[in-house]
């Protein structure tokens, strides 16, 4: 299949990040872009992306927050003692939703963690990651399928903030390109097996009834993002029903993996979508150093043959899965055997 990137992915790189109470090695490391791109290239072609513009993003973020997040790093004055990143230990409340003025009250604002440090190169590297996304998109429409390695990650961003490692949300970002490319009234499904809940992306959706979200992750009552991500959100107003969470107990495998994505095939079909994004996290690995599930190299590509008999065009997103042995081995298990489906 055809595969999407840019080396820009690299300019984002953080280094520390605040982990119950102690200072640890962010796990969201720029490596993550080298060992998933070298995994990719064994068999597929690969490609940089093309610049699609600002416009895709817009389609998808408020203006406000992605004003912030390109002007951040250049506002960094104003926060004496910064050096290689801006960070915020305030965050706004969903009782205190004001917008301020000065850089550090909107970090917090904008932000729903520490996990989101700003860089000189974050937004050069979030930029470039979601035209990554939106070449996928394209390509999917083109081919049938194809495979966006964005990184950072985008799954947990919302419309307007940041948080859980991700800036812009690609799978939204495709999501809304492919409706766009196939036309008034298309629909799109997009299905996140990223061990944690794809929050930002059902956020972003809640009220659309034109785009189903469906989320398969490890139960969040003691799991990030801890506050979503529940079998009783359903979507509201128009988007009501258009919504689906499949949380499963900690420690499963791919018995119980594979039996959710069973489900929310069944849902898909029913919906009859035009495409489909996968938001392809791979930290369901058994061996993945912050997962909570079991899922082995086998299982990844056994739910590829799953998800690849729904017969969709389909854009395979980059989310989730961190730095250990099996991570190139399980994308190149994934898309080979969706390739082999197809
Ligand atoms: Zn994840």
């Amino acid at each position: 299949m055809r595969a999407f990137h840019t080396p820009a992915s690299t300019d984002h790189d953080p280094d520390r990040y605040f982990r119950r109470g102690a200072i640890v090695d962010h796990p969201e490391q720029a490596d993550r872009y080298a060992i998933l791109l070298r995994a990719v290239s064994a068999k597929h072609a690969v490609s940089e992306t093309a610049d699609h513009g600002i416009a895709p993003i817009e389609a998808v973020h408020d203006a406000g927050y992605i004003a912030f997040l390109r002007e951040a790093w250049s506002r960094r004055a104003e926060l004496p003692g910064v050096d290689e990143e801006i960070l915020s230990g305030h965050f706004s409340r969903p009782h205190m939703h004001t917008r301020p003025t000065g850089m550090l009250g909107l970090i917090g604002y904008h932000t729903a963690d520490t996990s989101t440090p700003i860089r000189a190169g974050t937004w050069n590297a979030v930029y470039h990651s979601a035209q990554v996304a939106v070449s996928a998109a394209d390509a999917a429409l083109a081919d049938g399928h194809a495979y966006g390695l964005c990184r950072p990650p985008g799954h947990h961003a919302y419309a307007d903030s940041a948080g859980g490692f991700c800036f812009l949300n690609n799978s939204g970002i495709a999501a809304r390109r492919l409706q766009a490319q196939k036309g008034d009234g298309a629909r799109v499904a997009i299905l996140d097996i990223d061990v944690h809940h794809g929050n930002g992306t059902q956020g972003i959706f809640y009220e659309a009834p034109d785009v189903l979200t469906i989320s398969i992750h490890a139960d969040p009552a003691d799991y990030f993002p801890y506050y979503a991500g529940y079998a009783e959100e359903r979507g509201a107003g128009a988007g009501a029903g258009f919504n689906l969470n499949l949380p499963l107990a900690h420690g499963q495998g791919d018995d119980a993996f594979h039996a959710a994505i069973g489900t929310a095939l069944e849902r898909i079909a029913g919906d009859a979508p035009d495409a489909l994004v996968v938001a392809l996290g791979l930290d369901a690995s058994e061996h993945d150093p912050i997962g909570a599930l079991k899922v082995t190299t086998p299982g990844f590509a056994r739910a590829a043959t799953m998800i690849a008999g729904a017969g969709l065009p389909t854009a395979l997103i980059q989310e989730g899965g961190y730095l250990c042995d099996a991570l190139p081995d399980n994308l190149a298990a994934f898309l080979e055997a969706f390739d082999r489906a197809r």
